[in-house]
């Protein structure tokens, strides 16, 4: 299978902010990156957005992803709340 793995905003585009914060753009690199070389490791083919702190455009990775003709597209975010109670994922 080929995959898709587009890791959330980047560059000047840092997404949420954690409490001490944590960009969201630091934090799905980090995990997008790890899935990206799990993924390998099982013979899968892997495309990415980026592989380092650089923005791209919404029609950029849109464009990009369409041309690769993959079988998954897997945008990879994270929330923040001022609510400390928040917790749960959302896919
Ligand atoms: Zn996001």
């Amino acid at each position: 299978m080929k995959w898709y793995l587009d890791f959330g905003h980047g560059g000047k585009d840092p997404g949420a902010l954690g409490q001490n914060k944590t960009k969201e753009s630091d934090t799905v690199l980090k995990i997008g990156l790890q899935v990206k070389n799990t993924l390998e490791k099982s013979n899968e083919k892997v495309i990415t957005t980026r592989q380092n702190d650089t923005y791209y455009s919404l029609d950029y990775r849109s464009s990009k992803a369409n041309k690769e003709n993959c079988d998954y597209f897997i945008s990879i975010h994270m929330n923040s709340s001022t609510n400390k109670t928040a917790k749960g994922c959302e896919v």
